[in-house]
């Protein structure tokens, strides 16, 4: 029996694996690394958060992606965008560096046990645990407005769905959204060849402003100050404070989570979408019908005003919500036992992201809900990481295994490591 198994090998997995294996736990990762990175966002796209805020966390601070970067002579300075290729790259080099082993396996059941958890893989392995942290990412919980959900493959995508925009070249593509993917995809798309519009419910588009330099007076940074989410006071509670979000009502985190941080552009794709693209605002979707072999959208205005128009693909950028009612690898009885937090669809995890059901831990989106707004982005990764190894220690109490080849209490050496 083990004492952990991660599922997931994104930076929240990752660096859990990293900090349990340290605390010699007997840990097993199971996940495709660096998966949504790799292989649902398209080519071309730029990191939205500064490098510094970007780290995945090891308990020795020393696998920054400064330090990755450095060590292959490429850049990564504060208010320069990064590549994702290259941030890619970093957490598949995290990977091979700070975690004994990585393997590439989906999970498709977490049932209950006697003495813990039965976890399965596709590939039919079943595995037994005396805990598991659940760090599936975002993808399960792609969301698609209503009117575009019975639409075929062939119409309707999500932005998630897309490595390769260039099958569009020359196809009027209708994007709908206003945050950065949208705004981003709606760019590389216009850059591929293909005519986009961006079709979005908000009066406006945000644009994020240019980062503040790190170096400023003692007085402008305490009245605006820096932190691992942008700058002012708002963010450096969401992004410094997690455990205090916490410890404010359901309600309100709930509240704190849907509206701080709301959809907004980079400020250096302002000029690559502004005069450039067709942005059509204050447009709710009301209904989306096949038509002439693409899409016949409908659109209202908040006055009752009605367009439709006709498009070739839609691309939903509408983001992701968190619902543990989509987490199918999870047994229903387990589901159903949860505490849920505020009032959402997403567990409630403790100080250290146990959930209600004890020894199962969840860790990113689906615990912002708890936690608040950072554990939307690589940031919350670092925090996540400490606190619920902590919390997988004090449930393991004096029941830990024998330890796992290739953890470090193990003799040393590392295992097998399957990234790619
Ligand atoms: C277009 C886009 C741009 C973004 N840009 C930024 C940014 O600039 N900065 C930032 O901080 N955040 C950004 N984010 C948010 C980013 O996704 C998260 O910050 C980060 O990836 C969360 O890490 P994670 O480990 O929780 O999840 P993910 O990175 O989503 O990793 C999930 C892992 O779980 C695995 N997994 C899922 N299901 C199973 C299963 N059944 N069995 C086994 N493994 C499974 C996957 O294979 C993967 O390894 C962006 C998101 C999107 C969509």
């Amino acid at each position: 029996m083990y004492d952990l198994v991660v599922v997931g090998a994104g930076p929240y997995g990752l660096s859990i694996a990293s900090h349990a294996a340290a605390a010699g736990i007997g840990v097993r990762v199971l996940g495709r690394p660096m998966a949504s990175w790799r292989d649902h966002m398209p080519e071309g796209m730029f990191l939205k958060s500064e490098p510094w805020s970007s780290n995945l966390s090891d308990p020795s601070g020393e696998h920054t992606l400064a330090a990755y970067c450095a060590s292959r002579g490429l850049r990564a300075e504060h208010g320069t965008p990064l590549p994702i290729g290259v941030f890619t790259e970093y957490g598949l080099w995290f990977g091979r560096s700070a975690v004994p082993s990585v393997e590439e396996e989906t999970v498709v059941s977490v049932r209950p046990r006697t003495e813990g958890f039965l976890v399965e893989t596709e590939g039919g392995e079943t595995i037994l645990t005396r805990t598991v942290a659940l760090a599936v990412g975002v993808m399960p919980f792609v969301h698609r407005p209503e009117p575009l959900r019975a639409l075929p493959r062939e119409l309707v995508t999500h932005s998630s769905h897309h490595r390769d925009l260039s099958r569009f070249r020359g196809l009027d593509v209708t994007v709908i959204g206003a945050g950065q993917a949208a705004l981003e995809t709606a760019a590389l798309l216009a850059e591929c060849g293909a005519h986009p519009r961006v079709v979005a419910r908000a009066g406006s588009v945000a644009w994020n402003t240019p980062p503040q330099p790190l170096e400023r007076s003692a007085l402008r940074s305490l009245i605006d100050p820096h932190c691992g989410l942008g700058t002012g006071w708002p963010s450096w509670v969401w992004s410094e404070t997690p455990w205090v979000v916490r410890r404010l009502p359901g309600a309100l985190r709930t509240r704190i989570v849907d509206r701080a941080l709301g959809p907004a552009g980079a400020w250096w794709l302002r000029d690559r979408v502004e005069s450039r693209i067709p942005v059509l605002l204050g447009q709710r979707l009301r209904a989306a019908v096949p038509a002439g072999g693409g899409v016949r959208l409908s659109l209202e205005t908040a006055e009752g005003a009605a367009t439709t128009l006709e498009t070739d693909h839609v691309v939903a950028a509408t983001g992701f919500v968190p619902d543990i009612g989509r987490l199918g690898l999870l047994d229903p009885y387990v589901r159903n036992r949860l505490r849920l937090a505020g009032t959402g669809r997403a567990p409630e995890v403790d100080g250290r992201f146990e959930s209600s059901v004890p020894g199962l831990f969840f860790a990113g989106l689906l615990t912002a809900p708890s936690f608040g707004p950072s554990m939307r982005f690589v940031y919350g990764a670092g925090f996540t990481a400490e606190r619920l190894v902590r919390g997988v220690r004090r449930r393991l109490g004096g029941r830990r295994g024998a330890p796992v080849p290739g953890s470090r209490r193990s003799a040393g050496s590392r295992a097998t490591v399957t990234l790619g």
